[in-house]
């Protein structure tokens, strides 16, 4: 303990040793075209802004709905469920969170499998950071080399992958790989479980499928959706799940009694009454991925097929960190992970069709 400074020894030493998520930059540069966060190019609709806007005057002193019931009630009518299927967070990231909390075990106190965190691995890089500070247990277990969820018979037969894991969360589409699943082999997956099973669908409204429809069937399946990604609303932090109203009962007990704030409901509230608006920036979105895809796969970029509103990349004639570099002199700003598992490849939000070209048109200089 004398080594400890004094003001260390206050701290869990569970805490001091976890490593902490590490978002992507925000620098505040003048023309920079920001492709590092996967944030929509495009404004929430006016209608978003115009409630926003009407909600700011002397009602802040009040405190928010604390169940986001009207949000909730939308997103009911949206996905055809209940209230009660439907938990709302500061962000899907604080939902997640949750789930950690009301499913796992602290490891130490029981047998493994319940105090197992597991994914595949690339995926979301925080939900090793969540088992971390929760002191779980996690098993990770490799996509294929090319993003995809190894087959069941694989998974079975290896008997890496724990089937009775108390969480299990699945990326889909993929972060960082981009790559979509059908719902059809996510069901088959999850049926085999006998722990909670996440569908992290963050990027879902960029994809072919989604597999909403199986949290609703099975009691031990959350479907986790958030309005940063597709709803152009990174900076009010709105997330959810649905699942089974017994699961979602059990979160709502341990969130923070006004966890979602007020401006962030309305603004969730009134996106999905412009939905129309949305979804035409969906299209045009996947436009642009397919092709800026195109166009950088005719430069010798190599780039697996993506659902969702990035690209993961692997470049030609130079490493990632140093075209990270180069667009970087360009404004340009792309996302490089350390991580082993994707360190060969830069990750590229889809901006507007404007951004694509001059990603494009740099990589061209850059080239020579
Ligand atoms: C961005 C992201 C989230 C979290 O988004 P919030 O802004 O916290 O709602 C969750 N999962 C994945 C895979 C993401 O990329």
């Amino acid at each position: 303990m004398k080594s400890k400074s004094s003001i260390a020894r206050l701290v869990r030493p569970l805490v001091s040793t976890v490593h902490a998520y590490v978002p992507g930059e925000q620098p505040r540069i003048k023309g920079l075209i920001k492709l590092n966060t996967n944030e929509n190019p495009y404004p929430p609709s006016p209608r978003v802004i115009r409630d926003v806007k009407a909600a700011v005057d002397g009602r802040l002193r009040l405190y928010p709905e604390a169940s986001a019931l009207p949000l909730r009630e939308e997103l009911a009518k949206l996905h055809g469920c209940s209230p009660e299927n439907i938990v709302v967070g500061n962000g899907s990231d604080e939902v997640l969170a949750l789930a950690t909390r009301a499913f796992v075990e602290p490891a130490g106190k029981t047998k493994s499998s319940a105090s197992t965190i597991q994914y595949f691995t690339p995926s979301y890089s925080l939900y090793p950071v969540l088992a971390a500070i929760h002191g779980a247990r996690t098993n990770e277990v490799s996509l294929t080399s090319d993003f995809d969820i190894p087959e069941l018979s694989m998974l079975k037969k290896s008997r890496a992958w724990d089937f009775g894991a108390a969480l299990t969360l699945v990326t889909t589409p993929n972060a960082p790989g981009g790559r979509g699943y059908s719902t059809a082999r996510l069901e088959a997956l999850c049926r085999l479980h006998k722990g909670v099973v996440i569908l992290d669908e963050a990027y879902v409204d960029f994809a072919a499928e989604n597999a909403m429809e199986l949290a609703l069937k099975y009691p031990h399946v959350i479907v986790s959706r958030t309005f940063s990604k597709s709803y152009s609303l990174c900076f009010q932090r709105v997330g959810y799940f649905v699942g089974h109203p017994d699961l979602m009962a059990a979160l709502h007990k341990i969130r923070d009694s006004y966890n979602v704030n007020g401006l962030g409901q309305i603004a969730a509230v009134a996106t999905l009454k412009s939905l129309p608006y949305y979804r035409k920036n969906f299209k045009l979105i996947c436009a642009t991925r397919e092709r800026l895809t195109r166009a950088l796969t005719d430069l010798g970029f190599s780039i697996p097929p993506s659902q969702a509103n990035f690209i993961l990349v692997r470049p030609p004639k130079f490493s990632p960190e140093a075209w990270l570099a180069k667009w970087k002199e360009h404004k340009i700003l792309v996302r490089w992970f350390r991580s082993s598992s994707v360190r060969d490849y830069l990750r590229i939000t889809i901006g507007t069709d404007a951004e694509a070209d001059a990603l494009i048109a740099a990589a061209r200089k850059i080239l020579g």
